[in-house]
């Protein structure tokens, strides 16, 4: 990790005058279709800290959405990347092969659910790897139909949009989108019409029938689910719900692909989030948390199926890049290391603590519609209060407030009305503490 002193310091209004600066550059010569949560600039970043030009300290709950699960610096990931920079920058998988992309496939292979013999392939965005788990279940069932879930995201190429459920801001205006894919419910265990011990049950009955009566299941190739939905909310789908959708899969012949990008790589607190539920998918698509920033997505899975498409079926030229691959061994190393999973249950333990206590104790603490999520991929789902209407409203000036104080918190949400919290696993407890009474303070101004 760098030396960036693990505090919070607010020096300047935040952002502070060289981030505006910048801001209006950016503005002028950045595309406006490409957002930003806050425009504060980036002078480095590490731990739980993120520095701005402007000298500002924020504390980090957001690890550049998920990714930065070891820290946007950790040692063994600077140190093995800038090894593999000075040797050599790239050849293309493709033209001439090298070590760490291999390496990286047999970790893939020993740390992902199941015993059964397992490949992969490399690529460079969550999105990609995404389109690459269709390939291959197409490739392998000869089927075309793609199964996803309401409240879903995939990412935002023309299939991934297409299995991504938000259309706002994710897919307005770009269509069409990419045939034969079919959306079916998911066991939002919050909303569930009969409530959440009902949820799983009912979802996985209802999702099945749609499947069944509107698809036929001997049409479809794969289905695709996030054992914790990210951008749609971080929905855990209600117990029972993934082994019911995981039987129905084995039972009729469809790829099972859990799409672990955002949850995966210790995020909640076990390598994949699958486990908890003992699903072992057919195949799991990789990214995110896996390089320590560096671009590096991966589909893994059963060898029979990875193997299904033509050589030169797959691939790309930049896949598997030799720094990235580099940055996947040391972010792998440094999680084994320090046993990030233990970090993130202890971060979940704490977290969950205080956003309950938070919920009890405001005068308003209705607000708070649920505090969900598993290790460090924790959200508030935030209501107008005595009832369940979203309050996206409050939702945005929560997350103002802490911006305002130094507190980086990201949103999400079908509705828009959930705070997450995705700190770096590396976060020292005392940071984690300070940004939690950040928050709490935040309240007093809704
Ligand atoms: C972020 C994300 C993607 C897309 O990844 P990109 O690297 O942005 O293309 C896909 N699936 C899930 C679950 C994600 O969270």
């Amino acid at each position: 990790m760098s030396d960036i002193p693990q505090e919070r310091r607010v020096l300047t209004a935040i952002p502070g005058p060289k981030s505006v600066e910048l801001q209006a550059r950016r503005t002028a010569a950045v595309a406006a279709g490409v957002g930003s949560t806050l425009p504060v600039f980036t002078a480095r970043a590490g731990g739980g800290i993120i520095e701005d030009v402007d000298g500002n300290r924020l504390i980090d709950f957001g690890s550049g959405i998920a990714v930065t699960s070891v820290g946007a610096s950790a040692e063994a990931v600077v140190r093995r990347a800038s090894a593999q920079l000075a040797d050599f920058t790239h050849t293309c998988f493709m033209v001439t092969p090298y070590e760490g992309y291999v390496e990286v496939c047999e970790r893939l292979a020993e740390l992902t659910p199941g015993d059964h013999a397992k490949k992969s392939a490399l690529f460079n965005s969550g999105a990609e790897a995404v389109e690459n788990a269709v390939k291959i279940a197409r490739a392998y069932t000869k089927r075309t139909a793609v199964v996803v879930f309401d409240h879903g995201y995939h990412g935002r190429t023309n299939l991934t949009m297409a299995l991504t459920s938000k259309n706002m801001p994710y897919k307005q205006g770009f269509g069409p989108f990419a045939p034969e894919v079919y959306r079916v419910p998911v066991a939002y265990g919050y909303r569930w019409p009969t409530g959440p011990e009902n949820a799983g049950a009912e979802a996985s009955a209802q999702a099945i029938d749609e499947i069944t009566k509107q698809i036929g299941a001997e049409n479809v190739a794969a289905i695709i689910i996030e054992p914790v939905l990210g951008e749609g909310g971080f929905i855990e789908p209600a117990k029972g719900f993934l082994p019911a959708i995981a039987r129905f899969a084995k039972d009729n012949g469809i790829v099972f692909v859990a799409d672990e990008i955002q949850s995966g790589f210790c995020r909640t607190g076990q390598w994949f989030a699958c486990e908890d539920e003992g699903i072992v998918p057919d195949l799991i698509t990789t990214a995110k948390g896996i390089a320590g920033g560096l671009p590096l997505s991966a589909v893994t899975g059963r060898a029979e199926i990875m193997d299904a498409a033509h050589s030169g079926g797959l691939g790309g030229t930049y896949g598997g890049n030799p720094v990235a691959c580099a940055g996947a061994l040391g972010a792998i190393e440094t999680m084994r290391e320090l046993d990030l999973n233990a970090r993130a249950r202890r971060i979940e333990e704490v977290m969950k603590g205080r956003l309950e206590e938070m919920r009890a104790k405001l005068p308003n603490g209705a607000v708070i519609g649920d505090v969900r999520g598993r290790g460090a991929m924790i959200a508030i789902e935030l209501v107008k209060p005595g009832t369940k209407d979203p309050d996206a409203a409050a939702t945005a000036a929560l997350a103002k407030a802490c911006h305002a104080e130094g507190l980086l918190v990201l949103t999400c949400g079908t509705y828009g009305n959930v705070l997450r919290f995705l700190p770096p696993l590396v976060i020292g407890e005392d940071l984690l503490n300070e940004g939690l009474d950040i928050l709490e303070r935040a309240f007093a101004t809704l």
